[in-house]
């Protein structure tokens, strides 16, 4: 294969990030990166670093809207400072009951996968607004979809099929996992050395952890949507079905219509839970860490929790490994935030797990277990961009 430019976008709920590589048999280059973050207010950030880390562009800008906010990539892309691409691979997020592959996209596939937004109601709509986006700026370039869902394919029904009805099932309700992009780089900077017994604790904005055998996914915390498993900054984790039940029945009492209903509840249980909802001061960690330092107790019960869950998670892992060889933390906290680490694995040392302090006090990629920890704990950062040019460059070449 020629050397190849590879455009990957990547949207989250409220940013566009953007980076392109040269992609040339085994080799992968950086040719930039960007970021549109803070859509929906008036101190977004857009921002470009060339290949050397440089930032080239750093600007403060109102982005009302995601049309605001791709117009800018879009004009960037365009003007001739920077090589067009040859493919385009997207971020997608949920590929539903149908999609499972990663594959081309055409107009029919995105109305596919928009028809799925229920499940992804915060990544999917961006998503596919700059899929679309994306095939009239470049027509003629193929553009890819790689979904976080696909790493999750291999887990077995008794962890995919919901204790629910078939008529349920048949209608797409099961455990479809997220953050798949994420776990597969982790493999990908573990191989060739994978452990057989593996948990790797994806602990962003969006929480979640995978319980992983011979590099395969076994278990995933998140099921149908996102807002399942580890409480996370604003979404609640699992909770008992009866509090739905109760908040449903609460907001129909001021709201009758139940698209309506569900509407307020999927606010609350999406946008307004989580770190945020019991702290009530934020959904982000450093702001919770400066409000714990001034002594606020909801902030200290808000990351409690969140330490909390992730042990108990941690250990019902093992069981379902049937023992531990490595634990992986990774995304913002999971890379960033010392004492989550530490707090986390303080009470684990009956499963075999102990930090050392000292090589724990470290931001990014490190070893942080003591020698004599029988199972390793790493921290490793997530590198997605470059399973998506993986994947559209073997799909290419197909
Ligand atoms: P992500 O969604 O992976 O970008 O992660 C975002 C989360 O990482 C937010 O809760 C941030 O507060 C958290 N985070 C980023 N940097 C730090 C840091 N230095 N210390 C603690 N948390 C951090």
């Amino acid at each position: 294969m020629s050397s190849l430019p590879v455009l990957v976008l990547n949207s989250g709920s409220s940013s566009i990030k953007f980076s392109a590589y040269e992609a040339a048999n085994g080799s992968r280059k950086k040719l930039f990166e960007g970021a549109v973050d803070g859509i929906g207010t008036e101190n977004g950030k857009f921002w470009i670093k060339d290949a050397d880390g440089n930032k080239k562009l750093d600007q403060t800008r109102d982005l009302p809207s995601r049309a605001v906010a791709f117009k800018l990539i879009a004009d960037e892309l365009h003007s001739g400072d920077v090589p067009a691409p040859a493919a385009i691979g997207h971020r997608a997020v949920c590929g539903g009951p149908t999609i499972k592959e990663n594959q081309l996209i055409t107009p029919a596939l995105i109305d596919e996968i928009e028809s799925y937004q229920a499940l992804a109601p915060l990544h999917t709509p961006i998503g596919v607004y700059i899929m679309r986006e994306a095939l009239k700026l470049f027509p003629g370039i193929p553009n890819f979809a790689v979904l976080d869902t696909y790493f999750h394919r291999t887990i077995p029904e008794v962890a995919s099929r919901m204790p629910i009805p078939d008529e349920w099932v048949a209608m797409g309700v099961r455990r479809y996992g997220y953050h798949g992009i994420s776990y597969e780089s982790i493999i990908m900077q573990l191989e060739p050395n994978v452990p057989e017994k593996l948990i790797v604790a994806h602990l962003g904005n969006g929480a979640s952890i995978s319980a992983i055998r011979n590099g395969q996914c076994l278990d995933t915390s998140m099921a149908l949507t996102p807002s399942s498993g580890i409480i996370s900054g604003t979404r609640t984790g699992d909770i008992d079905p009866g509090i739905l039940i109760f908040m449903l029945k609460k907001i129909a009492e001021t709201k009758p219509n139940a698209l309506d209903a569900a509407d307020a509840l999927e606010t609350i249980v999406s946008k307004k839970s989580g770190l945020l909802g019991v702290s009530g001061t934020s959904n982000d960690m450093r702001d919770l860490r400066t409000a714990i330092n001034a002594g606020n107790a909801g902030a200290r019960l808000a990351v409690d929790k969140f330490n909390w869950t992730i042990a108990r998670w941690i250990g019902s892992y093992v069981a379902e490994l049937g023992g531990l060889d490595m634990l992986v933390f990774t995304g913002g906290i999971g890379e960033n935030d010392i004492d989550a680490r530490a707090e986390i694995c303080s009470g684990l040392g009956a499963l075999g797990i102990k930090v050392d302090a000292k090589r724990n006090n470290v931001r990014g990629e490190a070893t942080i277990s003591a020698d004599d920890s029988p199972v390793t704990v790493r921290v490793i950062p997530p590198a997605e961009d470059l399973i998506i040019v993986n994947h559209v460059v073997r799909l290419l070449s197909k």
